[in-house]
């Protein structure tokens, strides 16, 4: 049976997909399609007794594809393509006197608070849809039309840190030819039950990797899981957009950390460029409010909802914000974003290729087709 919980602020609504994903995988007409987030790969260790920040993104491929899954692609990647998105959106600003500042769009339960708090800023956050909606989107159309297989039948499946990514996924704009990007959303704890009714020895799974059309990520995708991570993952690419020069140190350390607010400016070759930073709504909020009061005071602005960014969502592992365990889960990304080989997004081949083959233009008019969204003022509840 399916059960529901309404959170008080009416922000979250919960409810356990677990069973739909099931009988999707059952049925022998569906193609099932799985994503997981970056900070997933970091924290459902802790559900089989790893140490927090354990990294075990091989053997969680394999789990998922033990289940049944019949494709499993990495939301990584799709972070990469919206940083793609949102770093040209952020030069079209700066170089076209745009609105400023830009807005990270990736947090639902962000985008939803100054939806209902601030209807009269609507018009600054990216107009980019989040990582798990941009895969949705792209996988039955892009990865469709590869495979010939109809996008009718595709059911598209996110493994997520948190509630606020379900109730995203059932927003009615994020949606194309009457295909939901997104069907089903399960948390990484739902995931971890999944992992035991399938009786899978979690620990010793061997580790594989995720399938290639929408697999392959940067250092960039990965710290998209982190408080300041989505911002400095922009700033790698709109750094090089803007100055048309090699970006050679890609680690901005002054955007790192877990303060509850914080604050830094970086140059952008002759550009100075102000980046405020939240993480946990009470900081959203007094953030918002000096974006109201002056609205030239930052240049770009990264607000994600829970302590200390996806890392901390509602749907991972208890942490009981014991925040050593956040620190050591962001530790984990920091690590794997060192350990990539490539951490710019724009230098992701399969970005590239996902370009020329079928996107076109960068920022251009296919790509706000299917991976641009609107933001409506909405009741409080
Ligand atoms: Fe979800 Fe929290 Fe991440 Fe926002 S910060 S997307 S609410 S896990």
């Amino acid at each position: 049976g399916q059960c529901a919980a309404v959170c008080p602020t009416g922000a979250i609504v919960e409810v356990d997909e677990t069973h739909e994903v099931l009988k999707a995988i059952r049925d022998e007409n569906k193609h099932v399609v799985v994503q997981i987030a970056p900070a997933i790969r970091v924290a459902i260790g802790e559900l089989f007794n790893k140490a927090p920040g354990s990294i075990t993104t091989g053997k969680l491929v394999t789990a998922l594809r033990d289940i049944g899954f019949d494709t499993v692609f990495d939301t990584d990647f799709s972070a990469d393509l919206t940083i793609m998105e949102e770093a040209s959106e952020l030069v079209d600003r700066v170089v076209n006197n745009k609105t400023m500042p830009i807005l990270t769009s990736c947090c639902p339960a962000w985008v939803r608070f100054i939806e209902t708090n601030f209807p009269n800023l609507l018009d600054i956050p990216s107009s980019c849809k989040s990582p798990q909606i941009m895969m949705g989107a792209m996988v039955k159309t892009y990865y469709a039309k590869q495979t010939g297989i109809n996008p009718a039948n595709i059911v598209t499946v996110s493994v997520m840190p948190c509630t606020a990514k379900k109730a995203e996924a059932r927003r009615s704009e994020l949606s194309n030819d009457g295909f939901r990007d997104v069907d089903y959303v399960i948390s990484t704890r739902e995931l971890g039950q999944m992992i035991r009714y399938y009786g899978i020895d979690f620990d010793n799974l061997e580790e594989s990797e995720f399938d290639n059309l929408m697999g392959e990520s940067t250092g960039a995708g990965t710290i998209f899981g982190t408080t300041g991570g989505v911002i400095e993952a922009a700033v790698r690419t709109a750094y090089e957009l803007l100055t048309g020069k090699e970006l050679e140190n890609v680690d901005f350390k002054e955007l790192r950390g877990l303060k509850g607010i914080r604050s830094a400016t970086i140059k952008l070759g002759n550009r100075d460029f102000t980046i405020g930073i939240a993480h946990g709504l009470g900081n959203a909020r007094k953030l918002l409010e000096e974006v109201e009061e002056d609205q030239n005071k930052y240049d770009a602005i990264e607000i994600m909802a829970c302590p200390g960014g996806c890392i901390g969502g509602a749907g991972q592992p208890y942490h009981h914000g014991n925040s050593e365990i956040i620190k050591r889960r962001q530790e984990a990304l920091y690590e794997i974003d060192k350990n990539k080989p490539i951490r710019k997004s724009h230098e992701n081949p399969m970005i590239q290729k996902i370009y020329k083959d079928f996107l076109g233009e960068v920022y251009g008019a296919k790509a706000h087709e299917l991976l641009h969204t609107t933001y409506t003022p909405r009741e409080k509840i």
